[in-house]
């Protein structure tokens, strides 16, 4: 997985273009939590395939929702404590048309 930080990249802390290339912001540089989210996504692309990961990622709140709560149920075991912060952001920033504890909820499984 090749990591490059940009601060070009303003509306994420990171973000997997495909399976081996990771953008992270340098604010979040070595962070290990994210660093495994974004590796998630990487086998997410792989599984599904890269185009037609992209497709359902833009089209389909339901992968959508897939694909993060997988992502940011792996985030949670390197940040136990940030359950909270990690379900504010999945509800907020992926239109995913949930509210914070609904986020909660799926994040606890
Ligand atoms: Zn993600």
């Amino acid at each position: 997985m090749r990591i490059l930080t940009t601060p070009l990249l303003f509306w994420a802390d990171g973000m997997t273009v495909a399976p081996g290339l990771v953008l992270l912001h340098p604010r979040v540089r070595g962070d290990a939590g994210l660093l495994a989210h974004e590796a998630v996504h990487c086998r997410q692309m792989r599984d599904v395939g890269l185009l037609r990961f992209w497709w359902l990622y833009f089209s389909c709140r339901a992968f959508r929702l897939w694909a993060e709560v997988e992502a940011y149920r792996v985030s949670l075991r390197y940040q136990p404590g940030g359950i909270r912060h990690f379900a504010r952001t999945l509800s907020r920033g992926y239109l995913l048309g949930i509210t914070p504890a609904q986020a909660e909820r799926l994040l606890q499984g």
